[in-house]
């Protein structure tokens, strides 16, 4: 099974260069520098090593020993909660008035002016059923992400868990405690993820 790797990187345009997936050393590579992932060489991926191969060889070292691979043990999904955007519709309308840029612009003969949109506040969107809610992705409900309690003083951000969840058969390998990686493996795909300070 194919996973989608590109799900690991780090969102286009922000900072750092790991937007993309690469290969290395015969395999092929994704991480946003919390989480990463490789896979069996993918012959779509020609992107090179973002990084020092030191570096990386360093991450993946622990990854590719870890050896006491168990089933995710259960946890609790943190709270959803409405989304206020949409309402928990999962949709938008574009603002009328400043057609989505959520600024509105005057000028007179003596200068011009912007100011915040009053009517979507500044967010671009009102109620409707126009477009989708980028807020919710659509979802009509957010769930923030939250330090979840795996045992051996491990806490792993929520994000990641239904993440590595998604994997097929994922197991995982809490045998380091919280100053190190954590493996993760499922079919063909072996990871780790770093725990967070709980
Ligand atoms: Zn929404
Ligand atoms: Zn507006």
């Amino acid at each position: 099974m194919e996973i989608d790797i590109k799900q690991f990187c780090t969102p286009t345009g922000y900072y750092g260069r790991c937007d993309e997936p690469f290969t290395y050393s015969g395999r092929t590579y994704a991480t946003n520098g919390h989480i990463i992932v490789s896979v069996p060489l993918m012959k779509s991926v020609t992107t090179e090593i973002p990084m020092k191969p030191e570096s990386l060889d360093r991450v993946i070292e622990p990854i590719n020993n870890a050896s006491k691979f168990e089933k995710i043990p259960a946890w609790e999904q943190p709270p959803k909660r409405t989304c206020a955007s949409c309402n928990g519709t999962g949709s938008v309308a574009r603002c009328p008035e400043c057609e989505g840029s959520g600024e509105i612009e005057f000028s007179n003969s003596h200068n011009s002016y912007s100011d915040e949109c009053k009517t979507c506040d500044g967010f671009g969107a009102v109620h409707g059923d126009e477009i989708e809610c980028a807020s919710c992705d659509g979802k009509g409900t957010i769930q923030k992400s939250y330090p979840i309690n795996m045992g051996n003083g491990i806490h792993i951000n929520s994000d990641y868990l239904l993440q590595i969840e998604s994997l097929p058969g994922a197991e995982i390998d809490l045998s380091h405690g919280p100053e190190s990686i954590v493996p993760f493996r499922s079919d063909g795909v072996i990871g780790g993820v770093m725990p967070m300070r709980a």
